[in-house]
């Protein structure tokens, strides 16, 4: 109870509910499209919660801890680092494909000591031990349920301070996933491939084989807004399994571009595949102020979001972005759209706001 009460009452965590109310004004189509196409997506994952359940509660879930022993864990530097936690029963549910694109989610991590959890966006990332690289999964592979993390730790910080210190094998619990942003469901929709992500795949002259899309309906572009670990939330919808259709327009913000280790060439490689348009700030060489003149000279005006169209083509030359999201510290969600305040999302201001966009077409993440 005292876990619960404890639990409930902190500020600092921001998503309580498994799955948080639809976002609401995102266009009046994309809301009312999104809510009678989500029924398909709802049942499956009231299933794969229901099986779950029923599998001695070793399948992750929101509604109870699961074990994870820590399999990988690599220091970027002195205060970003890779984790990596293995499941103590290997998971059937294939998280990925569940989830995919359409969801944008995270897990709580308990910190049994203090009584506290957080939230971490988990990446489709595994360790080879062999070649001591970072892969992205294929599709169809969970790993077995393994997990991955690029996270931040506070000089003054509870959770993250506390599991960079942990060793490997330790055991550590996790619940979830928590949906922090759905995206409309597009019933039968086909997959969007990952081959071209993948190094092995590339042709002799070292170009990306070329991407042949088909889909049945016409990918919307979004632009998002990230700094500092706020890249997993890009990242997540950029490598999930059937990941983003559309183009992908991501200003991030960081210290140093170092800061991301192999996620960098992870990013590079996405901008290759012509999955994201690129553009990045370090403040180790602008200032601020700067930095915040740069994004808002490359904002584009809003788009209008047409609900489920006909496919018809892919063209990532003009980007034309439906919705705008935004994710880092509080000072920089106040910079580029506004205060957030906890739980709601308070008015769009900032730099987008003098771009035309507001509260029907951006998101602050936490
Ligand atoms: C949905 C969601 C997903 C998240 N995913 C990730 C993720 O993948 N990786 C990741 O690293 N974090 C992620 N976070 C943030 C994470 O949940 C914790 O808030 C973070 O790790 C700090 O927790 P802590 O217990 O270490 O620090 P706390 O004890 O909460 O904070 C102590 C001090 O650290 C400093 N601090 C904490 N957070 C910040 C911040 N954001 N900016 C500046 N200073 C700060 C402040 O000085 C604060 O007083 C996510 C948060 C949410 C809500």
């Amino acid at each position: 109870m005292l876990w619960k009460n404890y639990v409930l009452s902190s500020s600092r965590i921001t998503r309580r509910l498994h799955k948080s109310p639809r976002k609401s004004s995102f266009s009046k189509n994309f809301f009312i499209t999104g809510c009678l196409l989500t029924v398909g997506a709802v049942s499956s994952y009231l299933t794969y919660r229901y099986t779950s359940e029923r599998e001695n509660k070793h399948e992750l879930s929101p509604s109870y801890f699961v074990k994870y022993k820590i399999s990988h864990k690599r220091d970027i530097d002195s205060s970003h680092f890779l984790l990596e936690v293995t499941p103590l029963f290997k998971q059937k549910v294939n998280i990925w494909s569940l989830m995919t694109a359409e969801n944008l989610w995270s897990v709580e991590i308990k910190q049994p000591e203090v009584m506290v959890v957080r939230n971490y966006t988990p990446l489709p990332l595994k360790f080879n031990p062999a070649s001591k690289e970072i892969e992205i999964l294929k599709d169809g592979d969970n790993a077995d349920g393994k997990l991955s993390f690029y996270i931040k730790k506070y000089e003054n910080g509870e959770v993250a301070r506390w599991l960079h210190h942990l060793p490997k094998g330790h055991i550590i619990e996790i619940r979830g996933p928590f949906i922090d942003y759905e995206f409309p469901h597009l019933p039968n929709e086909l997959k969007r491939s990952r081959d071209c992500l993948y190094m092995d795949n590339r042709n002799e002259r070292g170009n990306n084989v070329r991407e042949n899309s088909q889909f049945i309906y016409q990918p919307y572009d979004i632009m998002m807004f990230t700094a500092g670990t706020g890249i997993v939330t890009a990242l997540q919808l950029l490598l999930t399994e059937s990941p983003f259709r559309g183009t992908i327009k991501l200003f991030h913000t960081d210290k140093n571009i170092k800061q991301l280790g192999p996620l960098y060439p992870i990013l590079l490689r996405l901008q290759a595949s012509n999955r994201v348009q690129l553009k990045i700030f370090e403040t180790d060489r602008q200032t601020k102020q700067d930095v915040l003149k740069s994004i808002q000279k490359s904002i584009t005006k809003p788009y209008p979001y047409k609900g489920l169209l006909p496919f018809s083509n892919v063209s990532n030359k003009n980007v034309m972005p439906v919705l705008a999201l935004v994710c880092g510290p509080e000072s920089y969600i106040n910079s580029i759209s506004g205060r957030k305040y906890d739980l709601n999302q308070g008015p769009v201001g900032g730099l987008l706001s003098k771009e035309g966009w507001n509260s029907d077409n951006v998101y602050k993440l936490s």
